[in-house]
This record gives C-alpha cells, structure tokens and sequence, in this order.
C-alpha cells in the first residue's frame, strides 16, 4: 500500500514517490534521502514547490525547528528524485 505524506511547503498529501524527503539523521546531518528510508526526522517538498524559493522562505528551517544548511535548498532545487 502506497502511504501519503504531506509537503512541508504547501501542506497537500502526496504519495512519497512524487516527494523529495530530506533526512536530519543521527549525526545531526541534513541529507537529501533519495532511499526515503533513512531513519532520522524528515520533510518532505513537493515537485511543484521544489521549483520554489525555499530557501528565502525557510521552509525547512520550521520543519525541522532549527537551522538547515542553505546548500540542502540548493540541493533540493536539482536534486532528481
Ligand atoms: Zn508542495
């Protein structure tokens, strides 16, 4: 069964195939997670709002409640997922 999750920008449910998820692991490193299997806290950006100033935004720095490392919104907006 596919599981919805919701995007952290736009706050819609997608099927986790159509999201990028991005992983704080145990390291306290931020990581695109192309698996989606990485344990650790994620969020999840939809392909629509990919295209979008996150960074200016801070999308991911609500998501996560602390700072994200601004080259994970540059990764998000080329990453192929
Ligand atoms: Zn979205």
């Amino acid at each position: 069964m596919k599981s919805l999750r919701m995007c952290c920008n736009c706050r819609k449910m997608f099927y986790k195939d159509e999201l990028i998820r991005i992983v704080r692991n145990k390291e306290n490193l931020f990581l695109i997670d192309k698996t989606k299997k990485i344990n650790g806290r994620g969020a999840y950006i939809c392909s629509e709002c990919r295209k979008e100033d996150l960074k200016k935004r801070k999308v991911l720095n609500k998501s996560f409640k602390c700072n994200v490392p601004e080259n994970i919104y540059d990764d998000i907006k080329v990453e192929e997922c």
